[in-house]
């Protein structure tokens, strides 16, 4: 099966390899090959010829040469995320970035530092013991390197802009296998790319962010109505937040309602439309913000209320667990028009999966006051982005729920305007080119030129050298 056991030179390869590796390398013979192949999306099962468990940088540069030495292809894993099994390859090496999970805080800079491995509740953790945070996702198990290299929206971002936002420096490994540093004062074009452009350019290592004052405790949490007055909802949704503060930031979401005891049981696998907030700024401000839309209608369940932030940021994890299938479509479109609302609420209403939860993001706030120039991600002027998910446990139903994203998809294609590089699935060229825009895409092509002219690393929303 494996490229690698193939030749003697290739044995060779790997006994170098193993020499001086201070990290892990498992093969096919391992026991622990299953686990360590595995990603977050079941639906993927690929089986790499090896995986480099990396220790350290030096084991990074080292599995890089070994990769360029023996010409298999390269996946690169931090968190494993990737929507559709990016960092995951079969036949090749995977570079897993995993063990190297330190986080330190400087407090008299008030910045982090995070290393490639750690994952968003890590690093939550360390910043949110002095009441710092950096903008994040929304799962605590998302890898921090996947995401914050495609830009990072999450729970503050209408406050503090994206992950990249508030990124001050990062150390990569390149397709040679140098290490460089990128800052805006030291390759200072790399520095931009690296920021939206995804791991076209190298593996980082390591990334350095400044922190913003957060809770520790907001108000925050999920206002539940029925799915069947998603209309009425959306409307009144969206006339409510063209003036609400960048404190708030709120995704909606259509779905059943859970099995959690939050949630009275008569209400469990009914179909709901919620409104979940995150208030950032006091927690008597956000009640004043909140209550418009709190007292609209008579909502089933109203769970929003003053808690811990690293609590709130936990809250949708049961919801995406590791090993479920996953499939997603995603657009961003300008506004939430009539016909916008429309489509969603009828077609939301035609899931079937008692475990997909489809999810609009509310955009805005500090994102949109960042020059599109400034960084290689593109969309800062969207005002939501919608990530039509279709979840299941195994393979049952999968086909039939995936359908149905797709239509829900295609029915709001008139309104598309751009598309988040890191909720992409395998699409084709011409959705990663949608999604970073024409003259940015020619921009990253030069840039990928310099950096991999060779296309190294391919396994990611791929930027053509050019
Ligand atoms: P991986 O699968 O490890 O990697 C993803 C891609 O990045 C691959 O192409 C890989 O080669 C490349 N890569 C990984 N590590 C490196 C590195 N160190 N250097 C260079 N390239 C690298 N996104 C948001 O913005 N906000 C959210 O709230 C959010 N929530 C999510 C929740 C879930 C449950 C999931 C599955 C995804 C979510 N995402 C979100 C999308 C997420 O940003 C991407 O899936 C991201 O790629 C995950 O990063 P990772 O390190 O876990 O992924």
């Amino acid at each position: 099966m494996t490229q690698i056991l193939q030749t003697a030179a290739d044995q060779l390869a790997v006994k170098d390899l193993a020499a001086g590796f201070r990290g892990e390398l498992v093969v096919p013979a391992d026991p622990a090959y299953d686990e360590h192949r595995r990603v977050w999306n079941g639906s993927i099962n690929r089986h790499p010829a090896i995986i480099a468990r990396c220790a350290g940088v030096a084991d990074v540069i080292e599995a890089v040469r070994f990769a360029r030495r023996t010409g298999l292809t390269a996946a690169v894993r931090s968190g494993g995320h990737s929507f559709p099994g990016l960092s995951v390859c079969d036949g090749g090496v995977v570079i897993d970035l995993s063990l190297m999970n330190g986080v330190r805080v400087d407090l008299a800079s008030r910045t982090v530092r995070a290393q490639a491995g750690v994952r968003l509740g890590e690093l939550d953790r360390e910043t949110q013991a002095f009441g710092l945070a950096v903008p994040a996702g929304i799962v605590t198990h998302t890898g921090l390197a996947g995401l914050t290299l495609g830009g990072g929206i999450g729970w503050l971002m209408r406050k503090y802009g994206l992950t990249v936002d508030q990124l001050i420096s990062a150390e990569v490994v390149t397709a040679s296998g140098d290490l460089l540093r990128a800052s805006d004062r030291e390759n200072v074009d790399l520095f931009w790319g690296l920021r939206g452009g995804g791991g076209n350019f190298g593996i980082v290592t390591e990334f350095e962010f400044s922190l913003n004052p957060v809770g520790p405790e907001v108000l925050a949490g999920p206002i539940i109505w029925p799915m069947e007055q998603s209309a009425g909802v959306l409307r009144f949704y969206r006339d409510w937040i063209t003036d609400v503060p960048d404190d708030l930031t709120t995704i909606v979401v259509h779905r059943m309602a859970p099995p959690l005891e939050v949630i009275p049981s008569e209400l469990h696998g009914s179909p709901i439309v919620t409104v979940i907030c995150c208030y950032a700024g006091s927690v008597e401000d956000g009640e004043k913000v909140i209550r418009p839309m709190r007292e609209f209608g008579s909502p089933l369940l109203d769970l929003c209320a003053p808690k811990p932030f690293v609590d709130h940021q936990a809250m949708f994890d049961a919801s995406f667990p590791e090993g479920w299938w996953y499939y997603f479509r995603s657009c961003n479109v300008a506004a939430l028009t009539d016909p916008v609302i429309d489509i969603t609420a009828e077609r939301a209403q035609q899931m079937t999966s008692s475990l997909t939860a489809f999810p609009i993001f509310q955009l805005g706030g500090a994102i949109s006051r960042v020059g599109d120039d400034e960084t290689a991600y593109h969309g800062r002027r969207a005002a939501h982005t919608f990530n039509i998910n279709a979840t299941t446990a195994g393979s049952d139903g999968f086909d039939e729920e995936r359908e149905w994203s797709r239509s829900l998809w295609t029915a709001l294609s008139p309104y598309h305007s751009s598309v988040y590089v890191n909720f992409l699935m395998e699409e084709g060229q011409q959705r990663v080119r949608d999604a970073y825009g024409a003259a940015k895409y020619d921009r990253l092509r030069l840039l990928k030129q310099q950096y991999d002219p060779d296309n190294f690393f391919r396994l990611n929303q791929n930027i053509a050298p050019g």
